[in-house]
């Protein structure tokens, strides 16, 4: 009897583990829009209208190829809305008792599948550079897990950037040169964009209808769909950003929100890139003299370290990772994220950017909103879920670590040495948005000072105990020691006022 093949909205791979256990011309390949995915947090627009074409272009490129695929859309009438109830559905017209899966990237569906009353033989999901195993082996025994390291094992292991047993260049990490701010550049492209064509229409009057009030726009509607427009996607960022991608890595800038950022992690994410060969072919990039090694570096550091090291920690954490909360932050998230307005301009770039393209880079998404939330004592569950909701990229195993470890430290220091807290002199170091906002940087306090640095302060002192001991916090509270009594005690009430408004409704 056939079994059925699982294949998930994010598992759009044509070398799935899934898909190579299986016999084509036999088993039959399960793919479903569904409420209960759909519907979980409020995704944007966007990246439900990019989930659902990428699939539909998917499914029809395995029936092309010869696969039997029973695909339910999300209106289809006989349509039970989750994942485990299509599955009984199939198996019931299928006669069918065994299910082939390759393992979700989020605890919810793994436990999903295991509840379901058929045989399930569920596979590692070998899209990543590192196996579970691989990983583990590597935490193992380590006091503390440090990304460096790790992603220092991952480039012994690939040969990527290496040159003999050496880090080419002489040093494994060049971020010392990508900390510059960025100057307007009007040569700068963004990603290449795509018209919608016949399938991706038919998906945004479908979520256009079913989504109208969810946070974000769904038009116009860009991105790539398939793997064809992914790789071209690929190819026009390896020849026109990847040359200034560490330059600009940490700057943010108005107007030009994705200067040299490659907008590739929804399509990696949803498998229709390879994150090897994308690290492959930016390494050709740097031998072949087109893009400096600080550029190179930096880049397939995210995909070989960053990646795979906070999937790795998403696994080794377990079910209860995602509900951490170590430093009992509990303020529930204000409507300034779902675009209630404020008078920062950092935060009301940064959601304006969110609301129309489901993306903000990764310091905006670190050192504004994460940033804001941390200072502020907002619950990181509920952030971890605006997270989830609002990035087309988006997917458990990748924002639960990003948001719970590294923005919110809620995982009390797994994925970061020390919190990623600042004042307003960074933001204003990395960006042009202080120009042109309400508040002044430069004030500490008083009426119009900025946010951040009241916030700051505030944080620090209610955290010390946690924090004073840390060698690369002391520095801090020791400027905080050396302030006079009554400004500290000034700079607290003032926080404390600003947090109060918060709690009442009130914009900041
Ligand atoms: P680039 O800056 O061009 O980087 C290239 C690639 O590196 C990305 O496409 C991505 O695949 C990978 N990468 C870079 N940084 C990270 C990282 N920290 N973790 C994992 N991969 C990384 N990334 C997601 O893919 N999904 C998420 O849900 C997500 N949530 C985040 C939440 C918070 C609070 C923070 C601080 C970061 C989050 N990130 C997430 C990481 C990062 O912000 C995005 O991967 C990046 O902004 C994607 O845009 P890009 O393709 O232009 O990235
Ligand atoms: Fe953000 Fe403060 Fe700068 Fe305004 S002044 S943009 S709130 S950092």
């Amino acid at each position: 009897v056939a079994r059925l093949v699982l294949i998930l909205g994010d598992q759009l791979s044509p070398g799935l583990s899934a898909l190579r256990a299986a016999d084509r011309a036999r088993d039959l390949v399960v793919m479903a829009e569904v409420m209960a995915e759909a519907s979980h947090v409020r995704h944007h627009p966007k990246k439900l209208a990019f989930t659902f074409a990428a699939m539909r272009k998917f499914a029809a490129r395995l029936a092309a190829a010869g696969w039997r695929v029973a695909y339910t859309r999300l209106d289809d009438p006989g349509n039970t809305q989750s994942i485990p109830g299509e599955l009984l559905r199939r198996a019931a017209a299928e006669g069918a008792h065994q299910v082939l899966a390759t393992e979700p990237g989020d605890w919810r569906l793994i436990a999903a599948l295991s509840d379901l009353p058929l045989a399930l033989r569920q596979l590692p999901d070998d899209r990543f550079i590192a196996s579970h195993a691989e990983f583990d082996a590597w935490a193992a025994g380590r006091k503390s897990l440090r990304m460096e390291y790790f992603y220092r094992e991952m480039r012994r292991k690939t040969g990527l950037l290496m040159e003999g047993g050496a880090p080419a260049g002489g040093k494994w990490n060049y971020d010392a040169e990508n900390r510059k701010p960025a100057a307007p550049d009007l040569f700068r492209h963004g990603p290449l964009r795509f018209d919608p064509d016949d399938i991706v229409q038919e998906v945004l009057t479908l979520v256009e209808t079913r989504f109208a009030d969810n946070f974000g726009q769904l038009r116009p509607f860009w991105f790539a769909t398939d793997a064809d427009q992914a790789e071209a996607a690929l190819a026009h960022f390896l020849t026109t950003a990847l040359p200034g991608f560490g330059d600009t890595q940490d700057a943010m800038l108005t107007g030009d929100r994705f200067l040299n950022h490659a907008f590739l992690s929804p399509y990696l994410n949803a498998g229709l890139l390879d994150p090897l060969d994308i690290c492959r072919r930016a390494e050709a990039e740097y031998r072949a003299g087109r893009a400096p090694l600080n550029a190179v570096e930096g880049f397939i550091r995210q995909i070989l370290g960053w990646r795979e090291f906070v999937r790795g920690i998403y696994f080794r954490e377990g079910p209860g990772y995602p509900t951490r909360n170590a430093l009992t932050h509990t303020r529930p998230l204000p409507p300034l994220y779902w675009g209630g307005g404020t008078q920062m301009n950092c935060i009301a770039q940064a959601i304006a950017q969110t609301r129309e393209d489901a993306y903000a880079h990764h310091i905006q998404r670190l050192m504004l909103t994460g940033n804001f939330a941390l200072l502020a004592g907002i619950d990181p569950g509920a952030l971890h879920e605006w997270y989830l909701a609002v990035y087309a990229d988006a997917h458990e195993w990748v924002e639960v670590p990003n948001t719970i470890g590294m923005s919110q430290f809620a995982d009390g220091g797994i994925v970061a040495s020390k919190p990623y807290v600042s004042s307003g002199a960074y933001i204003d170091r990395m960006s042009d948005y202080c120009r042109s906002c309400q508040y002044d940087v430069r004030q500490k306090t008083g009426k119009g000072a900025c946010p951040f640095n009241l916030l700051y302060w505030h944080f620090l002192d209610r955290h010390r105990d946690r924090f004073a001991a840390n060698p690369r916090m002391g520095p801090i509270y020791r400027n905080w020691d050396r302030m006079p009594p009554d400004r500290r005690a000034t700079i607290l009430a003032e926080a404390q006022g600003l947090l109060d408004r918060l709690d009442a409704g009130g914009t900041v």
